[in-house]
């Protein structure tokens, strides 16, 4: 196996070029003339022809992806959730039934009980570490969908034993494995059908960049490479698949980072005295289900005394925002979400609790961080 790391680092570029691959910025590709247009027409060549399909700079990106996941193919998309929506719509049709475990990304659960919904798909919710709940809903199932670790609460399921399930139970296994990276969890190997990313997270790494990455075997992907990506048009642009390769780069430098701070910070947060509980899997629990270890975003609980909203509103490096997998620390309260309006709300839906608080935790220096969580600890418990 080639090591990840030279996967990041080099794209197999001529000796004599540039070390660092061009965006090739163009719509639509030329012929040199009618035979060969003919020829790739019918399919006796494969040569990039519209941006829409094939761009070789957003290939570069696929081809990296698909190594490091060790799969056959992968198919870059606009963002994570055109990456979701393009793999289950791929799998589901009317009259079909997914099963889902708790507390998947709420776009993901939107997308299952509105759109689908109508397209007369039904979703069923269970607890994804409960074995017998799973395999008591999968028959009949079109569809295991899965995080793991999940969403808000990070618990680390049994990848291997969930895919098994759907496997005996004649249904394909889908995951998002945004959280742990190919880098820290590989699910093809452990028998998933197919891999999900939001590349808009550690793999771009920058906060710059939405982009998705769906990853599985050959015939799959080609599947949704040909019959669903060309009419649901969900494409990468060639600038954020060259910000995606650059943020490759340092994946693994700046996972180890994240990864060390973090354990640090919820080392010490479960030892405070305003901390209800810490949710950062494979720290908890090593080697967990299918985890090489962790990365950096996590949640806490507060105790009732700490004042959620003037904690998060007193952190200073700390910045208050949605998303994750960044060089900056953010915070996020569970209680924004539990108000979020615009479809149906997944924090009541799964029970968040509003002294839930989720970090990320990013590139600062650790003790600059940890003092700005232990002043914001401080001021949120004065009345
Ligand atoms: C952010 C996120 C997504 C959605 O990705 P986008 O790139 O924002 O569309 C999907 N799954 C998880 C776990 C995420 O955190």
């Amino acid at each position: 196996m080639i090591p990840p790391e030279l996967i990041l680092c080099h794209d197999g570029l001529p000796p004599d070029g540039p070390v660092v691959p061009p965006i090739v910025q163009t719509s639509l590709f030329t012929f040199s003339s009618v035979a060969e247009m003919r020829a790739t027409f019918a399919g006796e060549r494969q040569r990039p022809v519209y941006s829409r399909g094939l761009n070789p700079t957003v290939r570069l990106f696929e081809e990296k992806i698909a190594a490091l996941e060790g799969a056959e193919d992968a198919l870059a998309t606009a963002s994570g959730m055109a990456a979701i929506s393009s793999a289950v719509l791929s799998i589901v049709g009317p009259g079909d039934r997914i099963v889902a475990v708790n507390d998947i990304y709420p776009d993901a659960f939107r997308f299952f009980e509105t759109l689908l919904k109508r397209l007369g798909v039904r979703v069923e919710y269970v607890d994804g570490s409960d074995h017998a709940a799973v395999e008591a809903a999968l028959p009949g199932a079109t569809l295991l969908y899965f995080e793991s670790p999940t969403s808000w609460r990070f618990e680390a399921l049994d990848v291997a034993g969930l895919c098994r399930l759907a496997r005996g139970a004649g249904a394909l296994s889908v995951i998002d494995n945004s959280w742990a990276t190919p880098l820290l969890q590989k699910p093809l190997a452990l028998g998933c059908d197919l891999v999900i990313h939001s590349a808009s997270k550690y793999l771009g790494g920058h906060s710059d960049v939405v982009a998705g990455v769906i990853a599985g075997n050959a015939e799959h992907v080609g599947r949704i490479r040909t019959r669903v990506a060309p009419y649901l048009g969900p494409k990468l642009a060639p600038l954020e698949a060259w910000l995606l390769v650059r943020g490759l780069r340092t994946l693994s430098a700046r996972l180890d980072r994240h990864a060390r701070t973090a354990a640090e910070i919820a080392r010490r947060l479960a030892d405070h005295s305003a901390i209800a509980s810490v949710h950062l899997p494979g720290v908890a629990t090593p080697g967990a289900a299918g985890l090489s270890g962790w990365s950096g975003l996590f949640s806490v609980g507060l105790l009732p005394e700490v004042d959620v909203v003037r904690f998060c509103d007193a952190l200073r490096l700390f910045k208050l925002g949605v998303s994750w997998g960044g060089h900056e620390s953010l915070v996020c309260p569970a209680l924004v979400t539990l108000d979020q309006t615009g479809g149906p709300n997944h924090a009541r839906f799964f029970g968040h609790s509003p002294s839930l608080v989720r970090l990320n935790i990013g590139l600062e220096d650790p003790q600059s961080l940890w003092s700005d969580l232990q002043q914001a600890l401080q001021q949120g418990r004065e009345t």
